[in-house]
């Protein structure tokens, strides 16, 4: 039983959600006016939209989180690739490969160098952005080795001379003392998901080892905040309780951020359990989220807390994924690959099909075919790094996100990225493609001096300047 008093309500949330169901339509109709105002919804509307379950209504909803998308991220998509360095864990999550009983897994942490194998066939994908993960393992997994990792993957360079420009990463929860060493390590965002904030649901699932702390881990973000880290996102996994708790929770978190430190979280993750091996908690869910429900919890968390990524895992097939781009998601991966070595082991085909990965992916295509997809969508896949190197992190990027301004910044920067990624990666048809994108987004920046500027970087780069950014 949960004794601590929190930020999260349990009893609030189970009573809105009851007393939330069936809404009608006109008060659906309603609160989708007052989104498009920008400024969120409250917490017991969030619970009404949820609850819809008319195809009419979640039609109705499924249109207005693609509007507030577009007026606040536009088309941009914002690419990345995970990178798994240690599959030891002490922990025993009950739904993850990497658990710690599950003896069949070959366990592996990867040497300095390893890393940077790994990071040049990231690079040799267009890449730019990283998001650096282990397992929690005090003995193997120390945060020293982490940050060694980080720093060797911004050493290597590949053959056009890039190199990974921002790494984000999720590891366990940090103590105060270790997050004031990580905020003197140059990284962008610190993620942690929260797996379920439904208590008795998470003390089930996180039987052993420090992860069976459910308030550790709630107040990770509180530790982060309060100890020198600017950027950090939180996630929920999806399929261990009821979809509606999770996201009216997520919400809640992230209000209670906001108020307490300033600041909400950068990015929410909406990760949904998918089939690991000697998982038990990964198969026959009683929760499981079925295809409808999962666009309307991200259209709804779009709608919700509209100035906060969403984040898109290649967990998901590539249709959904497409359906996806459209109701808010603004942050995806692409190639990925979630065992360790992964990368190369598949550079060289040696890639061995019954090898444990954390879970299973369901798109599999390459980058190279993420990109050229999404681009004949219409979106454009940016490789941006600029917010964090120049500073517009926390409060500043929020400042900038608010009033829309961000996208004088990252649409251009989108664009140029773009341009670097056609001219030393892309096949023959992406470039073609590519080519013809860019010159339609030019016409949508509205500042003739950002879209004159943004004309002169792309000529330079084609010259073959790179990182040119706002
Ligand atoms: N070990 C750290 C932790 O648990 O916080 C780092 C992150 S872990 C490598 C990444 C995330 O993968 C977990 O937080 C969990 O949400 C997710 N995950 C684990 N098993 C999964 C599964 N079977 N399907 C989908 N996601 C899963
Ligand atoms: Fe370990 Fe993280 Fe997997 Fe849990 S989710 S078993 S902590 S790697």
């Amino acid at each position: 039983m949960k004794t601590q008093t929190c930020f999260i309500d349990e009893n609030a949330i189970h009573s809105t959600i009851q007393s939330t169901t069936n809404p009608e339509s006109s008060v659906v109709d309603e609160i989708l006016a007052k989104a498009l105002e920008l400024n969120g919804i409250d917490f017991h509307e969030s619970a009404l939209l949820l609850n819809v379950t008319q195809n009419s209504d979640l039609e109705k909803i499924f249109d207005t989180a693609n509007k507030i998308k577009d007026e606040i991220y536009g088309n941009r998509l914002v690419l990345f690739a995970p990178l798994y360095i240690s599959n030891f864990c002490s922990n025993n999550c009950l739904y993850c490969g990497f658990r710690n009983d599950n003896k069949e897994i070959h366990r592996r942490i990867l040497k300095i160098d390893e890393i940077k194998e790994e990071t040049l066939h990231i690079l040799e994908q267009g890449h730019k952005r990283v998001l650096l993960l282990m397992g929690e393992d005090h003995k193997f997994n120390t945060l020293d080795y982490f940050i060694d990792a980080i720093y060797a993957i911004y050493s290597v360079k590949d053959s056009k001379g890039s190199s990974i420009r921002r790494i984000n990463v999720e590891i366990a929860p940090l103590s105060d003392e270790e997050f004031k060493v990580l905020s003197e390590v140059p990284i962008g965002t610190y993620t942690v998901f929260q797996e379920t904030y439904h208590y008795e649901t998470y003390k089930k699932m996180h039987p052993k080892g420090k992860k069976s702390d459910y308030f550790w881990r709630l107040y990770t973000m509180d530790r982060a905040l309060s100890n020198g880290m600017h950027d950090v996102g939180i996630g929920a996994l999806f399929g261990l309780y009821d979809y509606r708790y999770e996201v009216l929770s997520l919400i809640q978190h992230s209000k209670y951020l906001d108020s307490v430190y300033g600041i909400g979280p950068h990015t929410i993750s909406i990760p949904r359990v998918k089939p690991a091996k000697n998982a038990p908690a990964s198969y026959n869910l009683q929760y499981a989220v079925d295809d409808l429900s999962f666009k309307k919890l991200v259209a709804v968390l779009r709608i919700s807390v509209p100035y906060t990524g969403i984040i898109l895992s290649t967990r998901e097939p590539a249709s959904l994924r497409n359906e996806l781009f459209n109701l808010g998601v603004s942050q995806i991966s692409a190639g990925s690959k979630t065992t360790v070595g992964g990368y190369k082991q598949a550079f060289n085909g040696t890639e061995n099909t019954e090898e444990i990965g954390q879970f299973t992916l369901n798109d599999c295509r390459s980058s190279g075919e993420v990109i050229q997809d999404i681009i004949k969508m219409g979106f454009v896949p940016s490789f941006c790094t600029a917010c964090y190197r120049v500073g517009r992190v926390g409060e500043d990027f929020m400042d900038l996100a608010k009033p829309g301004l961000i996208k004088l910044h990252c649409h251009p920067n989108g664009l140029t990225t773009l341009k670097e990624y056609l001219v030393d990666y892309a096949d023959e048809e992406t470039r073609k493609v590519g080519e013809k994108l860019i010159e339609i987004e030019l016409e949508k920046i509205p500042n003739l001096k950002v879209r004159q500027k943004t004309i002169q970087y792309l000529q330079r780069i084609e010259k073959g300047e790179r990182d040119l950014y706002f």
